[in-house]
């Protein structure tokens, strides 16, 4: 396990995620990670910090409202957010890491768009 670090584009929200070098990564078809082509790194919440950034950070909530997404308020970047499937653990948008401490990364698919169904099916790592 490793620290990497990360944050939005416009450098104001910054983190750092203690995870693998190489990384496990979730691409998930619902209505709003599709949008975006969020790629979730799923962390306990004690493995993740927020440095930089809290006082710009918005929350947009939809449907159920667990999940609580978190985008940058001056470059709309969402560089992390609390999801719905792990709502005491964050999910940090792999595309925001930082480039040096990913060794690999591999991508799969989870059905969003039938969430419950996918959930039950879903195998936690
Ligand atoms: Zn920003």
């Amino acid at each position: 396990m490793i620290t990497h670090t990360g944050g939005c584009h416009c450098g104001r929200v910054r983190f750092e995620v203690i995870a693998p070098a190489r990384i496990a990564v979730t691409e998930c078809d619902c209505s709003i990670c599709s949008k975006a082509g969020y790629l979730h790194l799923i962390v306990p919440g004690d493995c993740f910090t927020l440095v930089s950034g809290r006082e710009v950070l918005t929350r947009y909530t939809f449907n159920t409202g667990t999940a609580k997404h978190l985008f940058c308020s001056v470059c709309g970047v969402k560089s992390f957010y609390v999801p719905r499937s792990h709502p005491d653990g964050f999910s940090v948008n792999a595309r925001c890491l930082d480039p040096g401490t990913v060794e690999s990364m591999t991508v799969r698919p989870f059905n969003g768009k039938d969430w419950e169904q996918a959930r039950s099916e879903y195998k936690d790592e």
